[in-house]
């Protein structure tokens, strides 16, 4: 087992992981911005370094400055939590080249999810159900005019290197293609500095359903079932659910047997997503990421297992603490993204929390990592925290989250409290009866 792990985050990922290893008797090192002094992951943590100033590219994202604070500390593991280097091949690369144990997969396997061309060949190959589509990159404009008619509009043409949603373009006629492939390509060459872009058929009614996998790098792979993140605005998740409202047993043992295969036959080590759009009771890959998720906390509900402790156990070559056959599935869990954002703009809405009161009781997790009197710096993502309810089913599980919702108190900044508090009181969600234009088009009718 490790002796000192350090966390190369911020907020309430920082804490998360920084609690797990508290668990497992590993001493803790956080690194801040000078934004993020006050922090509660750098009170808590047993040695905190401070590797530059505010904006991520100089702090969070500097990766020398990480591997000098774990070289300081004598760290001999760094956790990513998730976004900023967590899916960075260069950075594993580098830490194992000082003999650092990056907690979760090899370089060579975030190299080949990270690009989005690559990925959907590999999952075709393990025999993970893929969206129709081209079979690699799209630069010509006959290649393109070919593949959409063969698969039919509308399309949707998408940036390789992509990511957050961005370079992506849907056709719906050849007309509106030629110039999707443009518009796509240009954005994705400005964004991402890579202009290669393929082409997938349009999904217009899809859920957004994702598998959380599992490898010990050793030839086994685990699955831990599905969430469904259907409800999401600007491809950015909003609410999540395990399970989904969607599937049923067979579905989930079939689905979630050929991602564990499939991570079992690639090697793969650590914690991982594999995502799908699902349609008329069809799954279509769009992509994994080589990371813990945002929304882990909803499986670790209905699971009752630890994924930040299985990471740890796995990278230090402790091997998986769970067989597929002793994974059981428990109740329903909802989560809610709390952003610091007005809750009908979305504009974010950084300053002091007042007052900050969370809700408690049977069922109720609250993953935050501000406090009444904290300042949230106005540089980074604004998520504040995490609400997870958990109950015997889905009914109650949205009784609970009715009540933790009204106790919930955020003063002195806006919040998108206000929206869950609305969503949880409608009809279809109430009945699980949602795709991932459904948010959006809600928004749209009530603003
Ligand atoms: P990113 O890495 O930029 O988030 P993804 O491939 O994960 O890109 O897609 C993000 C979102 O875009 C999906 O959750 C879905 O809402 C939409 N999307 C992607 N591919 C398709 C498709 N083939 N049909 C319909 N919607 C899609």
């Amino acid at each position: 087992m490790f002796q000192k792990i350090l966390i190369a985050n911020r907020g309430e990922i920082a804490l998360r992981v920084l609690r797990a290893a508290k668990e497992l008797g590993i001493q803790t090192v956080v690194v801040h911005s000078t934004a993020d002094a006050d922090a509660m992951h750098v009170r808590l943590a047993d040695e905190s370094v401070c590797i530059g100033p505010p904006p991520s590219r100089d702090s969070y994202l500097n990766i020398h400055q990480i591997v000098a604070a774990c070289e300081i500390t004598g760290a001999d593991a760094v956790h990513p939590g998730y976004g900023f280097l967590s899916e960075n091949a260069k950075f594993a690369d580098i830490l194992a080249a000082h003999n650092i144990t990056f907690i979760g997969p090899s370089g060579d396997h975030i190299r080949v999810m990270g690009d989005k061309i690559e990925a959907k060949r590999t999952a075709k190959r393990l025999g993970i159900p893929v969206v129709p589509g081209s079979d690699g990159a799209v630069s010509d404009e006959g290649e393109a005019k070919r593949i959409a008619a063969a698969i039919g509009y509308p399309v949707i043409i998408k940036a390789s290197a992509g990511g957050g949603g961005r370079g992506m373009k849907v056709a719906r006629s050849e007309t509106d293609l030629v110039e999707a492939l443009q518009t796509a390509r240009s954005e994705a060459g400005a964004a991402f500095g890579d202009d290669a872009v393929y082409i997938e058929k349009y999904l217009e009614k899809p859920r957004h359903i994702e598998i959380q996998v599992f490898g010990d790098g050793a030839g086994k792979g685990i699955h831990l079932g599905e969430r469904d993140c259907s409800l999401q605005r600007r491809h950015q998740k909003v609410w999540e659910e395990a399970n989904s409202p969607a599937l049923n047993e067979e579905q989930r043992t079939q689905i979630g047997g050929i991602c564990s295969r499939a991570i079992a036959d690639l090697g793969y080590s650590g914690a991982g997503t594999i995502e799908f759009l699902y349609e008329n009771g069809e799954f279509y890959f769009i992509e994994m990421n080589t990371r813990l998720q945002v929304e882990h906390p909803v499986t670790e509900a209905i699971t009752g297992i630890d994924l930040v402790h299985e990471q740890i156990r796995v990278a230090s070559g402790g091997g998986l603490s769970v067989r597929q056959e002793d994974i059981r599935f428990h109740g329903h869990a909802i989560e809610c993204r709390i952003n610091a954002e007005d809750p009908k703009t979305f504009v974010p809405s950084p300053g002091t929390i007042t007052h900050f009161h969370t809700p408690g009781g049977l069922g109720v997790r609250v993953d935050s990592g501000v406090y009444s009197g904290y300042r949230i710096p106005p540089y980074y993502d604004s998520l504040i925290g995490k609400l997870i309810v958990h109950g015997r089913n889905r009914v109650e599980c949205m009784m609970r989250l009715r009540r933790a919702l009204d106790e919930f108190v955020v003063d002195g900044i806006n919040t998108t409290l206000p929206l869950f508090r609305e969503l949880v009181g409608n009809p279809d969600i109430a009945n699980g009866d949602y795709d991932i234009h459904w948010l959006e088009k809600h928004l749209a009718e009530t603003q």
